[in-house]
């Protein structure tokens, strides 16, 4: 609920998203009124159809790289905005960048405008293809700073400096969320992630693609798990003055992944083994115990029957983007290719 039992007003940039679709809902479920940003550039105009006309929520098409228009006013700011699958924020890895830079600067001065609090969805792509493991909030990283990840991975951690940066200033209260693996309905079945691609090609016998041997290891957490996180962060009573990790500490590799899936589903796929993409993280899984112990925080929803409810969701007309959905993307993406990104 909201600060002291009354209803907020809550900005969130990324609101056609996978993840930000699913936070406003939970917004308005609790009473707030949100106010829903994206460019559509891998968001869906359909993710937030059923909010259109909602009484509690109204919609921005603005990309948070520009001057954010000066109407905007808020209590609460989330920034999901930004393409967040290795193929989606690789195809304009300039744009990406920025997107975390500017984007998360504009914000975090509209808080500081307001006197909103911020929160940032950061993510365990800041540590790279990590050393030690489980990866704990306190560790540096390992990111390829020259690499094809590091226009997201890089861009991140700059907004995590940006953020900490206006918070030492006292300019805004800020919470930065380390989002790991997340998964569920909505997710797009052409974002090229390993669950959406696992789950769809299964669903139509085609072959399943594994990328590299299928050694490498991730640790996946539901949709809902992850919001009810990240809305205890935004509503925790005092400063944390550090990331926290957010995240289902389950770890599993892509081929344990793949089996599952070819389990749940009956399908008689075979399995294609392809190259693995460069700077591919070899392990990945959370050390959840800040996320425990400052916000009573633990994911409750077993891989298994998260993964029922995603492959139930695909299969019900959601295994390939709509026409709409195609018409959508190209021309967010000729919208975007402006001088400003080149
Ligand atoms: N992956 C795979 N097959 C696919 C897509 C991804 O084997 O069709 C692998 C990918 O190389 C990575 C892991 O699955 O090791 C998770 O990839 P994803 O793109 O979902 O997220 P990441 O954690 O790499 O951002």
């Amino acid at each position: 609920m909201a600060k002291g039992g009354t209803s907020q007003r809550v900005l969130v940039a990324g609101a056609a998203g996978f993840i930000g679709s699913h936070l406003c809902d939970a917004l308005i479920h609790r009473g707030d009124t949100v106010i829903g940003l994206d460019n559509f550039y891998t968001g869906l105009p359909r993710n937030i159809a059923h909010l259109k006309e909602h009484p509690q929520f109204t919609f921005v098409r603005a990309d948070v790289i520009d001057p954010l228009p000066l109407s905007l006013r808020a209590d609460l700011i989330f920034n999901l905005a930004c393409a967040a699958s290795p193929p989606h924020y690789q195809a304009d890895p300039i744009h990406t960048m920025l997107t975390s830079v500017m984007g998360t600067r504009n914000l975090l001065a509209l808080a500081a405008d307001c006197g909103a609090r911020f929160v940032l969805a950061s993510t365990s792509e800041v540590y790279g293809d990590p050393l030690v493991h489980p990866q704990v909030e306190s560790y540096f990283g390992n990111v390829n700073q020259t690499g094809p990840r590091a226009c997201y991975d890089e861009g991140k951690r700059a907004a995590e400096t940006l953020c900490f940066d206006y918070m030492r200033a006292g300019r805004a209260d800020v919470r930065v969320a380390r989002i790991f693996n997340t998964y569920g309905p909505r997710m797009r079945p052409d974002d090229g992630r390993v669950i959406s691609n696992i789950i769809t090609q299964a669903l139509e016998n085609r072959d399943i693609t594994i990328y590299g041997d299928g050694a490498q290891t991730r640790s996946f957490c539901f949709v809902n798990d992850l919001v009810a996180g990240l809305l205890l962060l935004a509503s925790h009573r005092s400063a944390i003055f550090k990331a926290i990790n957010l995240g289902n500490p389950t770890e599993l590799t892509v081929c344990e992944l793949a089996a599952r899936v070819l389990a749940m589903t009956g399908s008689r796929s075979s399995i294609a083994l392809m190259d693995l993409p460069v700077d591919d993280p070899k392990r990945r899984k959370p050390d959840i115990t800040a996320a425990q112990r400052l916000l009573g925080w633990t994911p409750k929803v077993p891989l298994e029957e998260g993964l029922r409810d995603t492959i139930r969701w695909f299969a019900a007309g959601h295994l390939k983007p709509t026409v709409q959905d195609r018409r959508q993307r190209v021309r967010a993406s000729h919208q975007i290719n402006s001088p400003r990104s080149a």
